[in-house]
């Protein structure tokens, strides 16, 4: 929809600076990165903790950005393009977008609760397609800033609207209500997500229902504090539109009865009876799909197609899964839904795995990107426009080529460069042995009618089982987290030394690059190297550089931790010899930890060397702790960040310098937040571990090592299982061998009786000596077959418990999971 600013300007209250250029507007970003029309874009310069989108400003301008949403405008800009100046931006985008909303009037699903909005919303959206053109927020953007970005991308071909609300505190839903505006309301499951932010399950429960202030119904679980804090803001004629297993006076009443690997759900409304079948049945689907049952009876819905819909929900794939595939290629599983919206985001993906895959390939080959893409449905778009949007996201993104499956893509073959289409996914498959895919990272994409899955599975390579998944979400959050300990001008170097503390050094080292951290940190140069070569331009400080390495680490512009006279001075001869002016180095100070580093004695020394120096720049000063994570070492602690303070202060003076310092480690941030001086060393905590009890519990799992069960066997009392017979049965027990062993990083300790892994949620003790590539397990009555996944460690065992177990430090659990494992990185 085309929008002139003039109707903007007093909707997000702005003062307007005008520079005569074209004064309408079709598309919203936040995002510099992902622009697609430029003229014509309203572009907001959000402000986050680590990132100021007015830094682009400039760049934006040149790329054609005419109109933008700012707090001031950048010196630079001036003059150059139309700006609309506000108090914040991030308001100001949220009353865009719910002036945006009133510009359209059609029925609009809003989703609230603790579980499953996204598959209830996702469901919705294929239980109701046949019949409506809904727009639906894509994954699961439901904060603060996904509703609006959701919401803008509403247009005239629309005629419903699915979206999902989360809120983590109070006076959220109040805003985000204002943006969706929803006119039928639907409350999802309520468990214990996001407690923290309330003081009760009351209190959450009355915050979330003020999605539904204006809304005509209100879908929920029959339940005693929903119904008595409904309509206490009941503004006319709202209904309320209940169901229940136990409560006879909800609307509709339902009995379940499982069966096989289904349930049926016997339904009473009213004076109707019938019966509905789903395959599912585990309690959360089960009210999931009571959820979007009740959408479809409020729109009165025929029972016949009711049972027919309901019959084909199928599992939702939260999140984009990366698996190995034939052939040296790596395949993105995205082959349940194809819309505009959820393509953006998985090329994004596709991009970032490229690029991972590219540092993992020995023989040098360049990773081709290819893309697998169903007919797009419900754009809302005319198909001529939609699919030359389609052909410049996918241009835009470098793809080499691009596979269409079904009629309307291959009508449209001749928008896209090396494009190959199929009418089906039968034709596709027939002609899958000439088509040859190797060493390219493939994004599958296609609608849930299109099956896709069948080309995942000719795809996929059967066998590597074990693997570590790295959540980078959880990375992302527990960067968060620290950086929240942090005074607002404290820069962060995070250290990814030992290949990111053992979880994949690229992937994560891009993601901190995402995330504006300042620096980064690797052990050796070599480390320092791979990262700069897969194309990471952010500062890495190299702390432990040998004295052979120093050509290197300028060839690739790294930073030297300098600890002596000796390397000083071979550092400043190299550099000299090759005319270097101002090159940026670190200098350690040894203040008690005695590993690395000037100590207190050749202070004096360092400051004659590096006097009057013009070849290197001192950019940081730093020292190490040795016990920041014992608070009974206290005094030790601040003797060390005490004479740091002295040591680092002579040599600014001395050397008139004004460098960065930085003392503190993960647990330093959280035991002495006073000495952070101007920047901070994150290592573990990045990776969901503390060594504090009371911090772990917000800190997100980052890594879980999975593998499968390969075989199973009972045995009877007195037999034994493994080498040396070291594990003796007494009854008749139920064995299952997992393919994961010593070579890949499991402690020979963890075996005999003292570990666990984890098997459908249930303990499964290790039994026997654990082997070079295998280890036993006792799954007498857990319910499990050959195949079945097996959690190494993660949510349970956490690292933390394994290595209190085996009397170590989580960083070397991490640490010693083998290269031969491996890395599959997902966001949800
Ligand atoms: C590894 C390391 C860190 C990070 O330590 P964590 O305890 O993992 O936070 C910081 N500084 C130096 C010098 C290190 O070697």
């Amino acid at each position: 929809m085309i929008l002139k600013i003039k109707n903007i300007i007093s909707q997000i209250h702005a003062v307007f600076v005008d520079n005569n250029n074209a004064k309408t507007i079709d598309a919203v970003s936040i995002d510099s990165r992902s622009l697609q029309n430029s003229s014509q874009t309203l572009f907001f310069a959000l402000i986050g903790s680590n990132n100021d989108a007015h830094l682009y400003i400039k760049n934006l301008i040149e790329k054609g950005v005419q109109n933008f949403v700012v707090t001031h405008i950048p010196d630079d800009s001036a003059g150059k393009a139309n700006f609309l100046v506000v108090e914040n931006t991030l308001v100001a985008l949220q009353l865009f977008a719910g002036y945006y909303r009133s510009l359209f009037d059609f029925p609009v699903i809003g989703l609230t609760g603790s579980n499953g909005k996204t598959i209830v919303k996702e469901w919705l959206n294929f239980l109701l397609s046949p019949d409506y053109n809904a727009i639906r927020s894509p994954k699961s953007y439901n904060s603060q800033v996904g509703v609006p970005l959701s919401v803008v991308a509403i247009n005239e071909q629309h005629n419903l609207g699915i979206f999902e609300a989360g809120i983590s505190t109070f006076s959220e839903m109040e805003k985000l209500e204002k943006i969706i505006k929803p006119t039928i309301g639907i409350l999802t499951s309520i468990g214990s997500a996001h407690d923290e932010g309330f003081g009760n399950l009351e209190e959450k429960i009355r915050e979330k229902l003020l999605l539904f202030k204006h809304s005509k119904v209100v879908i929920y679980q029959k339940n005693e504090i929903v119904d008595a804090n409904l309509f206490s803001f009941k503004s006319g004629n709202q209904i309320a539109f209940s169901w229940s297993f136990k409560d006879a006076t909800a609307d509709v009443f339902v009995t379940k009865r499982p069966v096989s690997d289904k349930t049926f759900l016997h339904i009473r409304q009213a004076k109707e009876n019938f019966e509905i079948e789903i395959s599912f049945q585990d309690a959360a689907s089960v009210e999931n799909a009571i959820s979007c049952l009740m959408v479809l009876l409020y729109f009165k819905y025929d029972v016949t197609i009711i049972q027919n819909r309901m019959k084909l929900l199928y599992p939702v794939e939260m999140r984009l899964k990366v698996k190995n595939g034939i052939n040296n290629c790596s395949i993105i599983d995205d082959s349940y839904s194809s819309d505009f919206q959820s393509l953006k985001i998985a090329l994004d993906f596709l991009e970032s795995q490229t690029r991972a895959q590219q540092a993992n390939i020995r023989n040098k080959q360049d990773q081709k990107k290819t893309v697998i893409l169903s007919d797009i449905f419900q754009s809302g778009l005319p198909n001529a426009e939609l699919y030359s949007k389609v052909a410049a996201l996918i241009i835009s993104n470098k793809i080499s080529r691009v596979i269409g499956i079904g009629e309307t893509i291959s009508a449209f073959k001749e928008m896209f460069t090396n494009c190959i289409t199929y009418k089906n996914t039968a034709e596709f498959i027939a002609d899958f042995d000439v088509l040859i895919f190797s060493n390219e990272t493939i994004l599958i994409k296609g609608a849930r009618t299109f099956q896709f899955e069948e080309i995942v599975s000719l795809l996929e390579e059967k066998t590597h089982e074990t693997v570590l998944e790295i959540n980078l979400n959880a990375i992302s959050h527990n960067l968060n987290f620290f950086k929240s300990k942090l005074k607002p001008a404290t820069k962060m170097m995070v250290m990814v030394k030992a290949f990111g503390y053992g979880n994949g050094g690229f992937e994560i080292a891009k993601l901190l690059e995402h995330h504006k951290v300042d620096y980064l940190g690797v052990a050796f140069a070599d480390e320092g190297i791979s990262l700069k070569n897969l194309g990471i331009h952010l500062p890495i400080m190299v702390m432990n550089p040998e004295n052979t390495s120093f050509s290197a680490i300028i060839q690739h512009q790294l930073e030297p931790e300098i600890y002596s006279l000796k390397g000083l001075r071979a550092f400043i001869k190299i550099a000299e010899q090759k005319k270097l002016k101002h090159f940026p180095i670190h200098i350690k100070l040894d203040t008690g930890m005695h590993r690395l580093g000037f100590e207190a004695n050749t202070i004096d020394d360092l400051i004659i060397a590096l006097k009057g120096n013009q070849t290197i720049q001192i950019k940081s000063i730093l020292s190490h702790m040795a016990t920041s994570d014992d608070l009974k070492q206290k005094d030790f602690a601040h003797s060390q960040i005490d004479l740091f303070e002295k040591l680092s202060s002579k040599l600014m003076t001395e050397l008139q310098i004004k460098p960065i310092r930085h003392i503190l480690n993960t647990s330093g941030i959280s035991n002495y937040p006073e000495s952070q001086f101007d920047m901070v060393r994150l290592g573990i905590g990045l990776y969901g571990v503390s060594n504090d009890d009371e911090e772990q519990k917000y800190l997100e799992n980052v890594g879980t090592l999975k593998s499968i069960i390969s075989q199973i066997r009972t045995i009877p009392a007195g037999e034994s299982v493994g080498y040396g017979r070291r594990f003796m049965a007494e009854k008749s027990t139920k064995i299952a061998t997992i393919p994961i062993g010593y070579a890949d990083g499991i402690s020979r300790g963890w075996g005999n009786g003292v570990g666990f892994v984890t098997i459908k949620n249930e303990k499964a003790t290790i039994v026997g000596s654990i082997c070079m590539d295998m280890l036993m397990v006792d799954v007498s009555g857990i319910d499990c077959k050959e195949g079945d996944a097996v959690v190494i460690f993660g949510k349970s065992p956490t690292v933390n418990y394994i290595a209190q177990k085996l009397s170590t430090i989580p960083y070397e659990i991490l640490t010693s999971i083998s290269q031969r494992v491996k890395r599959v990185f997902y966001r949800e």
